[in-house]
Parts: structure tokens; sequence; C-alpha cells
């Protein structure tokens, strides 16, 4: 089995749109999902392009309401590549007979191709083989070929190779009826003999978007002149090429296409650009060197090896190639943030949650500048949470639930339930745990980073405000001598009130007090961090007294944490009075309980009256914080924190979860790390299985799930090999060794990149050249300085 490769060699319609996003191909710019070439969007395919950060509103009358949606544009499909046989029509797999097929994603170079050899209706046999990439050394430009061979006839086909702009929206069924029409079309022209472009603009948000594509054919190496034929409509050009084949002789033809928007720097306007790109481009498979070559150097930063086990490795290597096709270094400067679905498909829009928490550590441990492009667009939309803070009644900055352009609350305040024709409210913007993410990703891409000047430039303003926000939602309870925060949801999102009341969200989440118990003892810390003359202006502008202060330090010992039983912690004040579930009657009735929101809903019930979880909520803590953070933390709070704790709670909790969200399996595959190896191992691998295996049936094929797949190469990273950063030090604690037996990853730590080989119960630390002279590292117990350029083992 390769470890490189993700295959299938059969068509299965029912599968297609779910391949087609796990085949799509990226750069941290754009993206294509991995359509064929010749299909229009339909009920089996769908070929979408997404530009990172290329969003759009429209409004919709909805039962008499405008709707207003902000949507991740599909934009034009430059992969349209049609080919006819001899006059006849199209093709397509349904009108031939298929006698193979493979359709397959290099992960390596991110190259998605298919082979295809089919017999047409007079009896022709044809091979048809396709591969196409977005190239990662050069962000604006696609590369795609098709070589034909004409199996047992000689004679005439055609090729037509456009841009298609007229293409809408409607990647997902349930937003069908949301306006999904973003592009007007401005221009379309041959740019030379073998060119062509077209020039569309997002109808509201006016980006313009401009592709070029240069189509040649080659036999045997040769370049072939070809006739053409140029056709134009509104939104829409194409080339069509006449090709003489013979039988048995392969013709090639290459399209390249650059792509330029008008968010892009360093350029006169896309078109011009565009343009002069294509005029300039070399051929395919110049393109393709270059682009393995800049492939080949993320791997050498990103790579984490498995030996052992060679699903695990491959489904790593699938995951970690899907990251950097969402977020590469291409993507520092794009002012964007991390789209929770990649740019696979158009599922919640583009925006940006919280899962940035999931998918930051893989990446602040290799390639911290990407995260620190990515936290930029949190700090260009302070402005905007400030300013959420204060219509909610706050102060500081307060992030949205939902992010998208330009950072207001893109989440929807109500939703038209079709059958009852009523408005339901969505209370889900009351996620206020999103500011907490955003806070733990700023400090901990420090920590991993140092990188100092970003602290104090933008970190810290983030830091601050955030703190303040957080001080002024709690109030101080005087009767508990504690302080609370009430309207508030947690992870858990099927809890959206406390049952019986009308009070939106839940009063005292534990996950969400104690994170805050923790940021206000944390940007206390960042302001003796700052260098001095930093400190003192920031203070100045954000008028930062001594008093308020003060009420943060108080708030780091008095934070109210509900708890119920014997140091089970109440995941929020009143839960313990919720009737519990009957789970086994509902896996029973129902199969798949992972959606008990939809379930309970549509039985005219709710989840807000049972003891159950959409996802780990609680459990976040042991998530996110070393037991030794937890515990000094708790004992700050003054509460009692003692080991048996995580356990405990993870058997209160683990039965009265639904994993409704794949992020759950990585929080659970985390913490049962110690206590339970193998079911540690299990939800890993369902984890890991989750998109390839499309496991909540029909949701990858809108987008992948970012989380998930940065999550589980954090697993072998700070899970497994128990990477952990105490007091500076950097410190690894291996779990499983015979699972990761042959583990080997590349790391860097604050500048310093280092190589990790964990082999027969030992683990050797390499720092390498290019960082600090030597590292201090710590493996479980034993702690030990290590020069750069040389080895040094620890036994486990
Ligand atoms: C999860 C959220 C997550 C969102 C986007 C939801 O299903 O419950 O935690 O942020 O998906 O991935």
């Amino acid at each position: 089995m390769s470890t490189w490769t993700l295959a299938y060699d059969s068509f299965e319609p029912e599968q297609e749109g779910l391949r087609e996003a796990l085949t799509a191909t990226g750069n941290g710019y754009f993206c294509s999902r991995g359509t064929c070439e010749w299909a229009d969007a339909s009920d089996l395919h769908y070929p979408g392009t997404y530009l990172h950060g290329g969003f759009n509103r429209a409004t919709t009358m909805m039962a008499g309401r405008p709707v207003v949606n902000e949507d991740f544009v599909n934009l034009p499909n430059w992969l349209v590549m049609k080919l006819r046989i001899e006059g006849g029509p199209p093709f397509a797999l349904d009108a031939v007979e298929v006698l193979s097929y493979r359709h397959e994603l290099d992960i390596r170079a991110c190259v998605v191709s298919r082979i295809i050899r089919f017999r047409d209706g007079d009896g022709r046999e044809t091979t048809l083989e396709g591969r196409r990439f977005v190239s990662m050394a050069t962000p604006h430009v696609a590369a795609m070929e098709w070589t034909i061979t004409a199996e047992n006839w000689s004679g005439r086909a055609e090729i037509t190779s456009g841009l298609d702009g007229r293409v809408t929206n409607w990647g997902v069924a349930r937003y069908r009826e949301l306006e999904g029409q973003h592009l007007e079309p401005i221009d379309s022209r041959p740019v030379d003999e073998d060119s062509i472009s077209l020039l569309v603009r997002t109808n509201q948000s006016r980006i313009e978007v401009c592709q070029a594509a240069r189509t040649r054919v080659y036999r045997v190496g040769n370049e072939v002149k070809v006739a053409r034929a140029t056709h134009q409509e509104n939104g829409y050009i194409h080339q069509a090429l006449t090709l003489d084949l013979k039988e048995k002789t392969p013709l090639r033809v290459e399209k390249m296409v650059a792509f330029y928007t008008s968010r892009d720097k360093a350029i006169s306007e896309p078109r011009v650009n565009a343009e002069t790109t294509v005029r300039r481009l070399g051929t395919f498979e110049l393109a393709l060197e270059a682009h393995t070559l800049a492939w080949s150097h993320l791997w050498d930063t990103c790579d984490v090896q498995i030996p052992n086990d060679d699903r695990v490795q491959m489904l790593l290597r699938f995951h970690a190639s899907h990251i950097l096709q969402t977020c590469s270094t291409h993507t520092m400067d794009l002012d964007a943030g991390v789209p929770a679905r990649g740019l696979n498909g158009e599922a919640y829009r583009g925006h940006i949650f919280w899962d940035e928490l999931y998918i930051y550590p893989y990446l602040n441990f290799r390639l911290p500048e990407i995260t620190r492009g990515l936290l930029m667009y949190r700090y260009r939309r302070l402005d905007e949470a400030r300013e959420l803070a204060r219509e909610a009644g706050y102060r500081g900055a307060m992030y949205p639930w939902q992010s998208g352009s330009d950072g207001s609350e893109e989440t929807q305040v109500v939703h038209l339930n079709p059958k009852s024709g009523s408005w339901d409210p969505d209370l889900s913007h009351h996620q206020r745990h999103v500011s907490a993410a955003i806070f733990y990703n700023i400090w901990t891409y420090y920590d991993a980073s140092g990188d100092i000047e970003f602290l104090a430039d933008y970190g810290a303003e983030m830091l601050l405000e955030i703190a303040r926000f957080w001080a002024s939602i709690a109030h101080f309870n005087a009767d508990r001598g504690r302080y609370e925060i009430h309207g508030v949801m947690g992870p858990d999102e099927y809890h959206e009130m406390l049952h019986g009341s009308d009070e939106h969200g839940v009063r005292n989440n534990a996950y969400t007090n104690i994170m805050v118990a923790w940021i206000v003892e944390i940007a206390r810390q960042v302001l003796d961090i700052l260098p001095e003359d930093r400190r003192a202006a920031l203070r100045e502008m954000l008028n930062l007294t001594d008093d308020e202060i003060q009420v943060w330090t108080d708030m780091s010992y008095k934070m109210f944490v509900p708890f119920h039983g014997d140091g089970v912690i109440t995941q929020f004040e009143g839960y313990e009075t919720l009737e519990e579930l009957d789970w086994d009657g509902y896996r029973a009735k129902y199969g798949n309980i992972q959606r008990l929101d939809r379930i309970l809903k549509a039985e005219g019930d709710t989840p807000d009256r049972f003891k159950l979880a959409k996802q780990a909520d609680t459990l976040m803590l042991w998530y996110l914080f070393p037991e030794a953070d937890l515990e000094k933390l708790f004992g700050r709070l003054g509460y009692p924190y003692e080991s048996a704790m995580r356990d405990r709670n993870i058997n209160y909790y683990y039965p009265r979860t639904s994993h409704g969200s794949t992020l759950s399996l990585i929080v659970h595959a985390d913490i049962e790390r110690e206590q339970d190896p193998t079911a540690s191992w299990d939800m890993f691998m369902r984890a890991l299985e989750s998109d390839v295996g499309d496991i909540q049936g029909g949701t990858t094929k809108e987008g992948i799930h970012m989380g998930v797949m940065a999550g589980t190469l954090d697993l072998i990273q700070r899970g497994y090999l128990g990477t952990e950063i105490r007091d500076g030090v950097l410190c690894f604690d291996p779990q499983l060794t015979d699972r990761l037996d042959g583990l080997k990853l590349r790391m860097r730590f604050r500048g310093t990149p280092l190589d990790l080989h964990l082999k027969d119960g030992a683990l050797t630390v390499t720092p390498r050249h290019g960082g600090a002279p030597t590292l201090t590292v710590r493996v479980r117990n034993q702690e030990a300085e290590v020069h750069a350029g040389r080895s040094q083992s620890f036994r486990i």
C-alpha cells in the first residue's frame, strides 16, 4: 500500500461528491474540488473553486423577511475541458462503456488524476488520462494535462477548453433556497491565439477575479498546431480545438491557468496580471517540477512518519496535505482565517469558528509564520470585536462565533422552520468561548514560537481586550463570594438554555469559567512580559487601570465552578437537575445518534432537557491544559483538585456524549491516552477515518473538517508524544510507544529546528543547526542540554 496515495478504482456516483472534496487540490491561496473536468454542476458533480478569504453577501427574501448571508463564493470554473469524438456527444461516464477507471490523489505532490479507458457507441476505444494541480510554487498558477489515446481507431476529436463564470453557490443542498448568485460577468476575450481570459466580479464585495487559460497540444513532445475556434457568451469563454488522432499515438493537451483577484498584492489589476502570467508560463512539466519541489520542502518540515502502520501513515499524510492546501505560506498575507471546512466546499460558508484551537498546534511547531499570518486576521478585526462587545453591553473585545470578511457576527439569529413556517431562534452565537479560544491561540503561538514582536505589536492588545471582555461579562455574586458568567453556551452546542427557563444560554458553563480564571491570570503576566515602553503605551491607549487589573486578579481566585457528585465538574449550573437520556433506547431506535439534537427536535423534544453533550465540553480542560496547570488553577480558585479528577470526569461525561462533532473524538482520544490507551487509539482511528469514510454521513462532500484533520496530527505530537512547554522548557512524555515505534517528526521550538525519533523504547532528540546552540529538553523526568547538530537519546 502506498502511503502517499488515495485512490479509487471504480466510479461510484453516490461517492463522487465526497471524493471531489477529498481530492481537492489547493495551495492556501485558492483551491478547486477534485471534480472531473468535463462535468457541470449537477446532483452528481460539483466543480467548486474557492479563493481563501473570498466572500460575498447576498440577501434572500424568505417568508417576507430579508435574510442576509455571507457566502464563500464559488468562483469561475477553470477546469472545463470537454471531449467529443467524431462529432458525437461530449464525453461523459454515463454515455460510454467504462473499461477501466482510476481516480487518484497523489498526496505527496497534491496532483489529482483520472485515467479512464472507455468504449463509445461506435466501438471506438479511447484512453483519457487527466492530471492537474494548483501550484504550491506559484500561488496564481494551476495546470492541467490531458493525454488522449485512440486505442483502436484514428480520426477526429474536438476538445473545448473553457472558463466558466456562470457558476453559482449550489454545493450545499440545504442552502439552495438562499440566494446563490454571487458573480457578475464583466468581460471575456482571446488573449493570444492559444489563450483566453475571463473577468468577473462578486456582486456585493466587488472582488474582481480574472482567470486566463492557455491551451496547447503536443504529440511526442512537439507542439502541434491545431485549428481553433473561440466561443463566448455572457460569463463564459472557450476555445474549441480540432485534434487529429492516430491509432495508439497519444496526444497531449496542456491547459495552463493564471488566477488573480483584486485582493492580490503586487499587481496592477487582475486581468493585466492574469494575462501577462499566462503568456509567460512554461510547460506543464516545468510547472509540475516547481510545484513538486515546493511540496518536497513542505514535507521536509511537516511530514509525521509512522512506519509501523501504513493506513495511519497514509491518513496522517493525507490530513497534512489538506491542512497545507488550505493554510500555506501563500495564506499568510491574505488577511484570511481558517475556514472550518477548508477550501473544499461551501459548508458553513467558509466561516471561521473556534476550530483554529485544534489546528494551530500543528502549525505552531513547524510553520509558526503561518499561524502568525492567520492570527493577524483576528487582529485586523479587533475593532469589530470591540464593537460586538459594546453592542451586547460589554467592554473589551468579543469575537463573533462565525467570522467572515469583516469580523462581524455571521451566525444567523433566526432560522425559518420550513415545516411550521415559524422563525426559530438560533442561539449558537452565545458560544462566547470562541474569544477564549482566540486568547489561548495567541498565547500558545507565542509560547511555541517565542515571537515577542508579535506579542508586543499585536497579540497583547487582543489578549488584554479579550480579558477585559470576560471581566465585563462576569459579575460578582456576593452570596457566593464568586464571579459568575451567565448567558453563554459551551462547546456542547446541544444546550442552548437551561430547560424550563427562558434565559438564552446557560449559567456558569464550567469550561468557560475556568478558561476565564486562566485568561485573567495570563493577561496579567502578559503585561509583565511586555517591554516597558510598550506596556505603558498599551495601558494608556486602552485606558487599562490598576483597579481593572485588580479585578482580574480577584477573578483569578474567585471564578465560580459548579460541581456535583464526587469531584464531577458540572457542565453548567443546573445540568445536574436534567434527566438522563435513554442512550441504549435511542441507539436501538436510530442507530447513529451523533446528531441527537436533530433526533430530539424531530420528536418535538429538546436536548436541553437531558444530560447529554454534542461534544467534549468540560473535558476540554484536560485537552487544553497539562494536569499540573489545572492543579494550579484549581488551587488558586480554592477548589480541591486530585489526580483522580480527570478520570472521574471522563467516566461521567464520556457515556453522555454523542460526538456529534468530530472535534470531540480528538479531545477524547487525547485525554484517555493514559487511562485507557486502547480506547484512545480507537478514538484516534475514528478521527483519522472520519473524513475519508465520511462518518457523519454526507457532511464531508460539503467540505473537509480542518479541526479533526489537524487534530489527528497534533494527537501524535502533543498527545502521544506528550509534547508540552513547561516554564519555557520543551518536554516530552511518550505514550503508546509500541504503536508509534519508529515515529519520526521534525519540529521547531522557539526558532530551533529539531528532529525527533522514537525507536525501541528511546526518544532521540537532535536539535539542528540554525537555531539556539543548545536546547534544554525534558523527557519524562530526564532533563538535558542538547547541542545543535548532536543527538541525545532518552530511555523511556
Ligand atoms: C461544532 C463546532 C465547530 C463547528 C465548525 C460544529 O459542528 O459543534 O464546535 O466549531 O462545527 O466546525
